[in-house]
């Protein structure tokens, strides 16, 4: 009979938990550390939705997407003056991240939960793998599994020399309920991911559940994403630091941007903008910022430990593949472990190379999408790259 590992995870957020439940799912006895005390919220309000994203939550919990998710038909491009340059029959699905994080943590449970808990360090023992806690603790379990997100303790412990490195850019994030837009807006943009290309940057719009889940047409919340070329010397250190005073890591989250900056976004808007597109981005109550970062890893597993979702691979956000990538990541360490009856050394050497080529192509590719856009001024509604996906567009 096959005695499935005890597992720690490090990082309870997308990844963390799509692991911890597969992982348990097959057997394993696995617990969740998560470093924040209180509940997790919105790190990057809407996200467009890859099946992997919502794979556990259909397959596992049957839950149908339609049921969780919004939706759209049409990959629509914007000219400044607000005529179409381009419509494209397409449809995507899009959740608030809020969202997937409170299905997927009510599915996980509380009990091995373990909030307020963060992992300072690990280290390889014969048979085992010790983790040790900020608060001075340690356990020895089978397998780490660090979820731990794009400033990673385990990647930079065992990969010194991997550094994040910076895009070259922002992207300016916010939402409105789709209730206050004008009639001739919502109708513009209500059934479409909606983009505008300027210049050096381009703007995509569409539309999320709202904060009860309520993903109903006219009930829903316009999410932006707009990417902005900030001088990582002379601009990036201003849009960081926050209404405080605070220089905040690599986002500056809502409730937080410097109001001066607010307004500077919302007067950008109204001068190069569509009208429809210039009207969500003025709308919006609270915008804030994410830095936008490359993260490229020659290995996943140390041992009895391993690194994945953004603590491995970081892709710029232009396949929205990231939480995809990091679910992928779960389903094929689960599918490895099951192959290899347990033994976690020898599913760990299999996955690695599996997800390593997986993880290469996505940063090749969503790089490629940002130079276009923010560098050469080639991107466009016909640029090859443009339908979302994981490891092809459209897959
Ligand atoms: C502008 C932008 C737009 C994006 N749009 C999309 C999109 O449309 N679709 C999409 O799929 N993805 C999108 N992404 C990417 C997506 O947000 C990330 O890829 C995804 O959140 C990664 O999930 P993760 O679980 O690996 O890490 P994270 O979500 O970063 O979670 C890491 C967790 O680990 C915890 N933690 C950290 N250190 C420790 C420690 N030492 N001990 C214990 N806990 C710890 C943190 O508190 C956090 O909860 C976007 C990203 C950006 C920047």
């Amino acid at each position: 009979m096959t005695t499935w590992p005890q597992v720690a995870i490090a990082g309870g957020s997308l990844g963390g938990l799509t692991a911890a439940l597969l992982l348990r799912d097959l057997g394993c006895d696995v617990d969740v550390y998560e470093r924040s005390e209180a509940v997790l919220t919105a790190p990057g309000a809407g996200i467009a939705v890859l099946a992997q994203t919502s794979r556990y939550l259909e397959e596992r919990l049957g839950m149908p997407v339609d049921s969780f998710c919004s939706s759209t038909n049409n990959i629509t491009f914007f000219h400044a003056d607000g005529s179409i340059e381009k419509s494209i029959p397409h449809r995507y699905h899009f959740a608030a991240w809020n969202t997937i994080y409170r299905l997927l943590h009510r599915a996980f449970g509380d009990d091995r939960y373990r909030m307020g808990v963060e992992v300072a360090s690990f280290e390889n023992t014969p048979g085992a793998v010790t983790v040790n806690f900020s608060d001075g603790s340690s356990r020895d379990v089978d397998l780490l599994v660090c979820a731990d997100g794009i400033r990673s303790m385990a990647r930079a412990a065992s990969l010194p020399g991997v550094k994040p490195e910076y895009a070259g850019y922002v992207a300016w994030r916010g939402t409105v309920p789709e209730s206050q837009l004008s009639g001739a807006t919502y109708a513009a943009l209500h059934d479409s991911i909606s983009y505008q290309v300027i210049d050096h940057g381009h703007i995509l719009i569409y539309p999320i559940p709202d904060e009860t889940g309520d993903i109903r047409p006219g009930h829903r919340l316009m999410n932006i994403v707009w990417y902005y070329n900030a001088d990582e010397q002379t601009q990036l250190p201003r849009l960081l630091t926050d209404r405080t005073g605070f220089r905040q890591g690599v986002s500056v989250p809502p409730g937080f941007l410097d109001l001066d900056v607010q307004q500077e976004v919302k007067d950008f808007a109204s001068s190069v903008l569509a009208p429809q597109l210039a009207e969500v981005v003025t709308s919006i109550d609270d915008i804030f910022l994410q830095a936008v970062f490359d993260i490229e890893v020659p290995q996943m597993a140390f041992g009895r430990a391993c690194i994945m979702g953004d603590a491995g691979f970081a892709a710029r956000p232009h396949a929205a593949a990231g939480t995809a990538k990091a679910a992928q990541d779960a389903w094929a360490l689960a599918e490895e472990l099951e192959r290899a009856n347990g033994d976690v050394p020898a599913a760990l050497n299999v996955w690695q190379s599996r997800q390593l080529e997986m993880g290469r192509n996505l940063v090749a590719r969503t790089k490629a999408t940002g130079e276009a856009s923010q560098v050469h001024g080639t991107f466009g509604p016909d640029w090859p790259t443009l339908i979302f996906g994981l490891y092809a567009p459209g897959h």
